[in-house]
């Protein structure tokens, strides 16, 4: 089939007289394109890092039944009953300061995750450089890339600031005893991978309101864990509300922001918090990022009535040129 295909084409090479290059066998790359995305906020650059996609099983989502996730994760074209959930983290370059807001997985998940530091590099920047990382949370898929897979400091020179809540409850001995058995792993990571940080007195905590750096401040969205943070990027009157893991499933949750997730510590008050946050985003028209929300995972939200909301991608864009000083 594919000689009768040359000769054709040859044929019609010939005919029409055009330069035609011989029909090639050509081996397809095989890779994806590195995974970062830039945008501009005032004066800060913001850049958006791909961790890698997990695939998260529809058993998990409470609050729903079957024929509801089938009818919408189908007209989302999502997969069922593992639906693709990507892992993301934003670098935000304030001039002052390189901030990492959360890791990705790092080693902790296998090949699937653990692109951020490759990515980074990718981007322009690298490892050393970031002097400080902040985490919305404390579970795997957000700090696991503080540290490499022999357990050292992957950002050896940045100090890291974690919700004092999360801190409390996920490097307590005592929580750790009274949690389920399923999730007792969870506290052996926590304590793993800030281990080094706090050993070398580079790890702090930080409140709702707190600026661990000037422009970017903690918001409160407890809930998924106690002390599950948002942060609000603001830089000459633009805002950013990196809002961690107030959505999993983006195909369901927009729609019924009252369905939550297993990992949820609190279900009734992630649901509360996702709520709360996608009312104020919609009514205030904010640029919001999420990292778990198909990549780059910048957006905004659309309310669409009766509580429900869409999720609004951003067009890939260029950069505006910088403003001379
Ligand atoms: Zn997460």
């Amino acid at each position: 089939m594919k000689q009768v295909l040359r000769r054709v084409l040859a044929t019609g090479a010939v005919l029409f007289g055009l330069a035609v290059p011989a029909w090639a066998e050509i081996p397809a790359a095989g890779t994806q394109v590195p995974g970062f995305y830039r945008l501009r906020l005032g004066e800060f650059e913001v850049t958006a890092l791909f961790d890698g996609a997990t695939r998260i099983d529809t058993k998990l989502l409470h609050h729903t039944s079957g024929d509801e996730l089938q009818r919408l994760l189908g007209r989302m074209f999502v997969d069922n009953p593992t639906m693709q959930t990507s892992v993301n983290a934003y670098l935000v370059n304030t001039g002052d300061h390189l901030a990492l807001i959360d890791t990705g997985g790092g080693a902790l998940y296998g090949p699937v995750l653990g692109r951020i530091a490759d990515n980074l590099r990718a981007a322009g920047y690298a490892p050393e450089q970031v002097d400080t990382v902040l985490l919305t949370h404390i579970h795997g898929d957000h700090d696991g890339g503080l540290i490499d897979a022999a357990g050292r400091a992957a950002f050896p020179n940045a100090r890291v600031f974690a919700p004092q809540e999360d801190a409390d409850y996920w490097l307590s001995p005592e929580a750790e005893a009274a949690a389920p058995k399923d999730r007792q792993r969870s506290f052996q990571t926590a304590r793993a991978t800030t281990a080094p940080y706090r050993e070398a007195g580079r790890w702090s905590t930080f409140a709702p309101g707190d600026s661990p750096v000037p422009g970017i401040r903690a918001v409160a969205a407890h809930g998924h864990t106690p002390g599950h943070t948002a942060f609000a990027v603001e830089s000459e009157g633009q805002t950013l509300l990196v809002w961690g893991d107030i959505v999993h499933a983006h195909a369901v949750q927009f729609h019924r922001p009252g369905v939550s997730i297993d990992f949820d510590v609190s279900q009734k008050q992630a649901i509360a918090a996702r709520r709360d946050i996608m009312k104020r985003a919609a009514e205030g028209r904010v640029l919001v990022a999420g990292m778990h929300l198909p990549f780059p995972g910048i957006g905004h939200v659309r309310a669409e009535g009766n509580g429900r909301y869409a999720w609004v991608p951003v067009e890939f864009s260029p950069l505006p040129p910088r403003p001379t000083p």
